[in-house]
């Protein structure tokens, strides 16, 4: 069902965009408040932000399906429940000032720009750094910056950071983005190489705290050259 919809919706426009809408909606229901996010602006964000419009249109079919989808360049779109759940643990209100590390399509930039005051990404590959930027400009999405660089230099002039978002595994998290991170701010990240954990990192004064949600498996998070 849900694939001849998301043909429609290639071909016609309309009607096909009411299909998404539909497919957007039991997306939340099924995927994202059946496994717990609760945070009702979140869910307000997934059922918003046109998660079709951020892939290859030869995936387009599969553009709410409960997991990950190539963007190119050996990269990945996260299936959508982590990026609900991420963006869950991140605890936005909408005064913060957000760094992502791994723009990618520029989906989740999307999600937390509704959430936050401002968000910096962060992409390594340039094409998919360009390609995101324009998007999210061409859609509106006007307090997001996106920066073609190394993620493990954070974004020095713009720190600290309220909260710090890794959608991409370092091996362990960089003391820079720590660093980079506000007094009584958040960290959410995958961690590890082959065995990655999600984790969420608390910075109050000088103590950390760090709490592990669950296990994951997300693109590593490379070295610039
Ligand atoms: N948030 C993205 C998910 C992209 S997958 C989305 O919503 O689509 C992770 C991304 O991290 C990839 O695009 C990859 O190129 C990027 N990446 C990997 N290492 C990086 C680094 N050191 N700095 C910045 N981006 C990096």
């Amino acid at each position: 069902m849900a694939f001849i919809s998301a043909l429609c919706m290639a071909s016609c426009c309309g009607k096909g965009e009411s299909n998404m809408e539909r497919l957007r909606e039991l997306m939340v229901k099924n995927q994202i408040e059946e496994r717990g996010v609760t945070d009702q602006r979140v869910l307000h964000a997934m059922r918003t932000v046109e998660r079709h419009l951020f892939i290859p249109s030869h995936v387009i079919s599969e553009a709410y399906n409960d997991h990950p989808l190539p963007i190119g360049h050996g990269q990945t779109i996260s299936q959508p429940y982590i990026v609900a759940l991420m963006t869950e643990l991140c605890e936005l209100r909408g005064v913060e000032k957000v760094l992502e590390v791994g723009t990618g399509s520029g989906y989740q930039a999307a999600i937390l720009s509704l959430l936050a005051k401002k968000v910096y990404s962060i992409e390594i590959v340039e094409p998919l750094g360009k390609n995101a930027r324009s998007l999210l400009k061409k859609m509106g999405y006007d307090n997001v910056e996106v920066r073609i660089g190394d993620g493990y230099k954070g974004w020095p002039e713009e720190a600290p950071f309220d909260r710090i978002i890794l959608t991409a595994s370092p091996p362990v998290i960089p003391q820079t983005l720590i660093d980079q991170l506000a007094d009584g701010g958040i960290l959410v990240s995958p961690e590890g190489e082959f065995m990655q954990e999600l984790v969420r990192i608390r910075k109050n004064g000088d103590r950390i705290t760090k709490e592990s949600i669950t296990y994951v498996r997300f693109v590593p998070m490379v070295h610039g050259r």
